[in-house]
Protein backbone atom coordinates (compact mmCIF):
# COMPACT_ATOMS: atom_id res chain seq x y z
CA UNK A 1 0.00 0.00 0.00
CA UNK A 2 1.20 3.37 -1.10
CA UNK A 3 0.92 6.27 1.76
CA UNK A 4 1.44 10.04 2.52
CA UNK A 5 5.15 10.07 3.77
CA UNK A 6 5.06 12.92 6.57
CA UNK A 7 8.70 13.02 6.42
CA UNK A 8 9.97 14.48 2.94
CA UNK A 9 6.01 14.72 1.92
CA UNK A 10 6.64 11.71 -0.46
CA UNK A 11 5.05 8.27 -0.81
CA UNK A 12 6.32 5.24 0.98
CA UNK A 13 5.84 1.94 1.04
CA UNK A 14 5.48 1.64 4.96
CA UNK A 15 2.06 0.06 5.99
CA UNK A 16 0.12 3.15 7.12
CA UNK A 17 -0.50 1.40 10.66
CA UNK A 18 3.23 1.37 10.65
CA UNK A 19 3.18 5.30 10.02
CA UNK A 20 0.35 6.15 12.22
CA UNK A 21 1.96 4.13 15.43
CA UNK A 22 5.07 5.98 14.80
CA UNK A 23 3.17 9.57 15.76
CA UNK A 24 2.01 7.48 18.92
CA UNK A 25 5.57 6.65 19.64
CA UNK A 26 6.38 10.25 19.42
CA UNK A 27 3.81 10.88 22.60
CA UNK A 28 5.25 8.12 24.61
CA UNK A 29 8.45 9.48 24.32
CA UNK A 30 6.98 12.85 25.24
CA UNK A 31 5.76 10.64 28.11
CA UNK A 32 9.07 9.32 28.85
CA UNK A 33 10.63 12.68 29.18
CA UNK A 34 7.94 13.58 31.90
CA UNK A 35 8.44 10.60 34.05
CA UNK A 36 5.27 9.32 33.47
CA UNK A 37 4.57 5.91 32.12
CA UNK A 38 5.36 5.93 28.22
CA UNK A 39 1.63 5.31 26.04
CA UNK A 40 0.93 7.41 23.28
CA UNK A 41 -2.29 7.26 21.40
CA UNK A 42 -4.00 9.15 18.50
CA UNK A 43 -6.87 9.16 16.67
CA UNK A 44 -7.29 9.06 13.07
CA UNK A 45 -10.05 9.85 10.84
CA UNK A 46 -9.89 10.14 6.71
CA UNK A 47 -6.12 10.17 6.98
CA UNK A 48 -6.38 13.46 9.38
CA UNK A 49 -4.88 13.33 13.07
CA UNK A 50 -8.54 14.47 15.12
CA UNK A 51 -6.99 13.84 18.40
CA UNK A 52 -3.60 13.03 20.59
CA UNK A 53 -2.62 12.08 24.17
CA UNK A 54 -0.33 10.41 26.43
CA UNK A 55 0.15 9.71 30.47
CA UNK A 56 -0.66 12.30 32.31
CA UNK A 57 -1.81 10.49 35.20
CA UNK A 58 1.14 11.79 37.96
CA UNK A 59 1.18 15.04 36.71
CA UNK A 60 -2.75 15.25 36.42
CA UNK A 61 -2.83 13.07 39.76
CA UNK A 62 -5.51 11.58 37.89
CA UNK A 63 -6.27 7.88 37.38
CA UNK A 64 -8.05 8.57 34.26
CA UNK A 65 -5.81 10.14 32.81
CA UNK A 66 -4.50 7.88 30.07
CA UNK A 67 -3.84 8.54 26.90
CA UNK A 68 -6.59 7.23 24.82
CA UNK A 69 -8.90 9.26 27.52
CA UNK A 70 -7.46 12.08 26.48
CA UNK A 71 -7.31 11.07 22.69
CA UNK A 72 -11.04 10.18 23.05
CA UNK A 73 -11.95 13.40 24.24
CA UNK A 74 -9.80 15.65 22.01
CA UNK A 75 -11.43 13.73 18.98
CA UNK A 76 -14.72 14.46 20.36
CA UNK A 77 -14.33 17.85 20.38
CA UNK A 78 -13.42 17.66 17.23
CA UNK A 79 -15.98 15.64 15.82
CA UNK A 80 -18.59 17.50 17.31
CA UNK A 81 -20.23 14.37 18.96
CA UNK A 82 -19.50 11.48 21.53
CA UNK A 83 -19.37 8.86 18.61
CA UNK A 84 -15.94 8.07 16.98
CA UNK A 85 -17.16 6.37 14.09
CA UNK A 86 -15.05 5.86 11.06
CA UNK A 87 -11.82 6.70 13.15
CA UNK A 88 -9.03 4.52 14.06
CA UNK A 89 -7.22 4.90 17.83
CA UNK A 90 -3.36 4.00 17.41
CA UNK A 91 -2.07 3.14 20.90
CA UNK A 92 1.31 2.13 21.62
CA UNK A 93 0.23 -0.11 24.49
CA UNK A 94 -2.85 -2.57 25.25
CA UNK A 95 -5.65 -0.86 26.33
CA UNK A 96 -7.01 -1.24 29.68
CA UNK A 97 -10.54 -2.04 30.83
CA UNK A 98 -11.11 1.72 31.74
CA UNK A 99 -10.01 2.80 27.86
CA UNK A 100 -11.53 -0.23 25.91
CA UNK A 101 -15.16 0.86 28.07
CA UNK A 102 -14.17 4.32 26.79
CA UNK A 103 -14.01 2.82 23.31
CA UNK A 104 -17.46 1.08 23.66
CA UNK A 105 -19.13 4.09 24.42
CA UNK A 106 -17.39 5.93 21.52
CA UNK A 107 -18.41 2.93 19.02
CA UNK A 108 -14.77 3.28 17.66
CA UNK A 109 -14.67 1.96 14.31
CA UNK A 110 -10.89 0.45 14.55
CA UNK A 111 -8.01 0.04 17.59
CA UNK A 112 -4.66 -0.19 16.38
CA UNK A 113 -2.08 -1.64 19.76
CA UNK A 114 1.35 -2.30 19.46
CA UNK A 115 2.63 -4.32 22.47
CA UNK A 116 -0.17 -6.36 24.33
CA UNK A 117 -0.21 -5.92 28.04
CA UNK A 118 -0.64 -9.26 29.91
CA UNK A 119 -1.56 -7.88 33.59
CA UNK A 120 -3.51 -4.89 33.23
CA UNK A 121 -4.90 -5.29 29.21
CA UNK A 122 -8.65 -5.55 28.64
CA UNK A 123 -8.14 -8.46 26.77
CA UNK A 124 -8.12 -11.20 29.80
CA UNK A 125 -11.09 -9.98 31.07
CA UNK A 126 -13.05 -10.97 27.55
CA UNK A 127 -14.23 -8.89 24.72
CA UNK A 128 -14.85 -5.42 26.16
CA UNK A 129 -14.84 -3.56 23.15
CA UNK A 130 -17.59 -2.34 21.14
CA UNK A 131 -19.06 -5.13 18.61
CA UNK A 132 -18.66 -2.74 15.93
CA UNK A 133 -14.95 -2.21 16.57
CA UNK A 134 -12.17 -3.93 14.95
CA UNK A 135 -9.09 -4.54 17.03
CA UNK A 136 -5.49 -4.98 15.68
CA UNK A 137 -3.08 -5.74 17.78
CA UNK A 138 0.98 -6.00 17.39
CA UNK A 139 2.25 -3.23 15.25
CA UNK A 140 5.35 -1.70 15.95
CA UNK A 141 5.25 -4.04 18.95
CA UNK A 142 8.42 -4.21 19.72
CA UNK A 143 9.37 -0.23 19.82
CA UNK A 144 6.16 -0.12 22.38
CA UNK A 145 7.46 -2.56 24.61
CA UNK A 146 11.20 -1.62 24.52
CA UNK A 147 9.71 1.98 25.27
CA UNK A 148 7.83 0.62 28.43
CA UNK A 149 10.60 -1.72 29.30
CA UNK A 150 13.08 0.87 29.24
CA UNK A 151 10.88 2.90 31.85
CA UNK A 152 10.58 0.77 34.43
CA UNK A 153 14.05 -0.75 34.10
CA UNK A 154 15.27 2.70 35.32
CA UNK A 155 12.76 2.93 38.14
CA UNK A 156 13.80 0.20 39.89
ZN1 LIG B 1 -6.34 2.95 30.02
Amino acid sequence: MRVYNFEDGGETDVPVDELYMREALKLAQVAYQEDEVPIGAIIVAQGKIIGKGYNLTERLHDVTAHAEMQAFTAASNFMGGKYLKDCTLYVTVEPCVMCAGASYWAQISRIVYGTADEKRGAAKYGSLYHPKTEVVSGVLAADCAALIQSFFRNKR
